[in-house]
């Protein structure tokens, strides 16, 4: 072994870039957009172990994600030219990274602006993450249940435990998601297959 990397790994990753550029040509989407329901955004910071959760609701239960809160922190296109420019932009991106933002200042970030994104986008429906582990988070709980009941937005609380899916595992979050759209909603799913099922056949 000269410890280079293993040719069908570099075949693989060369299918799906192609599968990829067709599908962005197309401009394909992750999933038909007459079989989604309802509008929502994400807020708070999502589990890495599950990156694809938004493309599950939409499939299984025709809810469309139009904007996650970690899209929101900084939507100036960074400079790659000027090499003084480009160093000052990383410097604003950083400042405004969601830990950051939640840390300081942040009864505004995460429950004004949260607020605001919903009435911006017209999204009645929040996918609320939870890290399990962050007090912030959990300090400022029943004060969004509150303000959204009053304002009439529907909050779906999904814990995760951010890098470890022993805790919490995608099962767990999926049956939030199923729970509360069943019970809450009394929707129905638009794909019933999508409802349950093992976390080994999923990403
Ligand atoms: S403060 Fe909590 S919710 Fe905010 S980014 Fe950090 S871990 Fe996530």
């Amino acid at each position: 072994m000269d410890g280079g990397a293993d040719p069908r790994v570099i075949s693989t990753c060369e299918k799906v870039d192609k599968l990829l550029m067709k599908a962005y040509e197309n401009r394909e989407t992750a999933y038909p957009a007459y079989k989604m329901k309802y509008r929502a955004i994400v807020w708070s910071c999502p589990a890495h172990y599950y990156a694809n959760f938004s493309n599950w609701i939409a499939n299984c239960w025709g809810v469309n994600v139009l904007v996650e809160m970690e899209s929101l922190n900084y939507t100036k296109p960074l400079e790659t030219e000027d090499k003084e420019e480009a160093l000052r932009d990383l410097a604003r991106l950083y400042e405004r990274m969601v830990m950051r933002r939640h840390t300081n200042g942040g009864y505004q970030n995460v429950v004004d602006e949260l607020w605001k994104q919903c009435e911006d986008w017209n999204a009645p429906l929040v996918i609320m993450y939870q890290n399990v582990a962050c007090k912030n988070m959990a300090t400022v709980q029943g004060i969004l249940d509150d303000q959204g009941r009053q304002r009439g937005y529907n909050l779906i609380w999904v814990e995760h435990d951010l890098m470890d899916p022993r805790t919490v595992s995608r099962r767990t979050m999926r049956d939030k998601v199923n729970e509360y759209m069943r019970t809450v909603m009394k929707a129905e799913p638009v794909d019933p297959s999508l409802v349950e099922f093992e976390d080994e056949v999923c990403m």
